[in-house]
């Protein structure tokens, strides 16, 4: 269909259903027409574009007063919300069709508003319909740090930005996350968090909304159904007000979402420091005046999960992460990135090498870094990302690094001998679990083989007594091949896609460990496709004859 016949036919079928064109905007066409709802027209203005890459827009022209100050799926200026975006796609090629669709959905959805059935699904709407100002909230969810509110302003002294309220439990580091956003703290600007549960989904009233007094907040708790809550926080804002505080910040944490508001006391003039009888006492509360505030969460542990809710267990452990080369480099951002050294956990990066000019082609790290350290460059480059991050280089020898108390210990050196010394080391009382990943060949495969418990396979577990190898990743031979000059400068060539996919595989062993399902242990990944797999995924058995972890007492 040619768009002339597109725009034809729309207009034409939307005709036949009680709509008049008006007008067009670019690809936009304007009608006007009704919806139909249990046999009473609706009047609604609809816009329609013709691409098909949005959907059509229905505004209701005049909205009824019980659906007043509030309704579920009215947008502010009478838009109807009758199919959350993406939920529907359009077929753009049959546009006459796909709009008398989305009239019947419209008509079904606003007939349900009307009867008062879609009430529930202001839970969801909440916040739209809550505040416009935003708190951001870095508050980590495994500490009982007292929560505080802290105001935050540009650097630039110049700004007349309003400032940033700020509500945290690990004061310290949120200062260096706003920090990196070039925002210090307003100097004695903190006010008291009163910090509230409560099982209840947040729900507007329809009737009155949004509250504007704490009498009018109060209220809604109890027809909340949480009369607990609302005298929690009653009894909060009556100790902030005997404490002589100007107002306090209330911050209501439900299961799904969090939500606050900030109350000034009007003290009428009165001297902050006479004492009010309990009644005045809670008469100026429930006068007092408050913002509404949505909360915008940056704790590193909603940041870490909210895209991947198997990250759950990776913060507050501590992970070593032997060799920075170009398989650890990218391991750790993505380690990093699902939560590790966040909370109260710690990544310690070992490695003794320095990142060489012929390295950058496929590393993490770039040209800037040359001649640095590689755990300590990489250390550095990860916490200017993740400003929070409790990194530890260590620079020194996988075999000689002191490693405290670890829950896991990860070997990207990618070589052989190293993972059976560590094997070796790590066994018997002294035993840590231990994660390898490596790369065969040049790039022909990806494997990752972990050791979560003294009686699973080490890395040596891998070959029997004469060296030869019990789980091949391949049917075919692993070509050995080497580029470079002389005994010093030789390395196997692959390109960083190959460290990458090494990672990746590595990252998902850990999220898999962390979630307590270590199985399949031994894990690998063919890359060429001239390469058949030879041993699936599987757990190895540990061999009571492995010169690296068959204990000799
Ligand atoms: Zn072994």
């Amino acid at each position: 269909m040619n768009p002339m016949n597109a725009v034809e036919s729309i207009v034409s079928v939307l005709k036949q259903r009680g709509f008049d064109y008006e007008a067009s905007e670019g690809d936009t066409l304007l009608f006007r027409g009704h919806l139909l709802c249990q046999g009473q027209p609706h009047a609604v203005a609809l816009a329609v574009d013709v691409s098909g890459l949005t959907l059509p827009e229905f505004q209701l022209l005049n909205i009824p007063r019980q659906l007043k100050p509030i309704a579920p799926h009215i947008g502010q200026d009478g838009f109807l919300c009758y199919a959350a975006r993406g939920s529907i796609v359009l077929d753009i090629f049959d546009m006459p069709a796909q709009v008398l669709a989305c009239i019947d959905r419209a008509e079904s959805v606003y007939a349900e508003v009307l009867a008062g059935k879609r009430a529930k699904d202001l839970e969801d709407e909440f916040f739209a319909y809550w505040g416009t100002s935003i708190c951001l909230a870095d508050i980590d969810p495994y500490l009982s740090t007292p929560v505080e509110a802290i105001f935050y302003q540009n650097a630039k002294a110049k700004s007349k930005a309003e400032p940033l309220l700020v509500i945290s439990n690990v004061p310290k580091q949120t200062k260096i996350k706003l920090e990196c956003l070039g925002m210090i703290p307003v100097p004695n600007r903190v006010a008291r968090v009163c910090r509230v549960k409560t099982n209840q989904a947040p729900m507007p009233m329809q009737d009155k909304w949004p509250p504007k007094s704490v009498e009018e907040v109060l209220r809604w708790q109890s027809y909340l159904g949480d009369g607990n809550c609302r005298r929690k926080l009653e009894s909060h804002l009556i100790n902030a007000l005997n404490a002589d505080l100007n107002g306090a910040f209330c911050l209501i944490e439900s299961p799904l979402i969090s939500y606050g508001f900030a109350v000034s006391f009007n003290r009428n003039g009165g001297k902050p420091n006479s004492i009010y009888n309990r009644l005045a006492v809670r008469e100026l509360i429930y006068q007092s005046q408050l913002q509404t505030f949505s909360i915008v969460r940056i704790d590193d542990v909603y940041l870490a999960q909210r895209n991947n809710p198997m990250n759950r267990n990776l913060h507050g452990l501590n992970i070593t992460l032997i060799g920075c080369g170009t398989i650890g480099g990218y391991l750790a951002e993505l380690m990093v990135k699902a939560g590790v050294g966040t909370s109260t956990g710690r990544l310690t990066l070992v490695d003794n090498d320095s990142l060489m000019p012929q390295n950058v082609g496929r590393h993490r790290l770039g040209f800037n870094h040359i001649l640095q350290n590689k755990a300590e460059a990489l250390a550095e480059e990860l916490t200017r990302s993740s400003p929070s991050l409790n990194a530890r280089p260590l620079p020194v020898d996988a075999l000689q690094a002191y490693l405290g108390k670890e829950d896991l210990i990860i070997d990207a050196t990618g070589e052989e001998a190293l993972g059976h010394a560590l094997a070796h080391k790590y066994q018997g009382p002294d035993f840590k679990p231990i994660l390898k990943v490596w790369i065969e060949g040049p790039g022909i495969a990806v494997r990752s083989l972990l050791t979560p418990v003294p009686d699973s396979a080490c890395a040596r577990c891998l070959n029997d007594d004469q060296r030869t190898v019990l789980y091949p990743s391949t049917q075919e031979a692993i070509p050995l091949e080497l580029l470079g000059q002389g005994c010093e400068s030789l390395y196997v060539p692959f390109p960083a896609t190959v460290s990458v996919q090494a990672a990746c595989l590595a990252m998902e062993h850990l999220s898999d460990w962390a979630m307590e399902q270590p199985s399949p242990r031994l894990r690998t990944k063919i890359l060429n496709n001239h390469f058949t797999i030879a041993t699936p995924d599987i757990d190895p058995l540990k061999r009571s004859t492995c010169p690296a972890c068959a204990m000799v007492v």
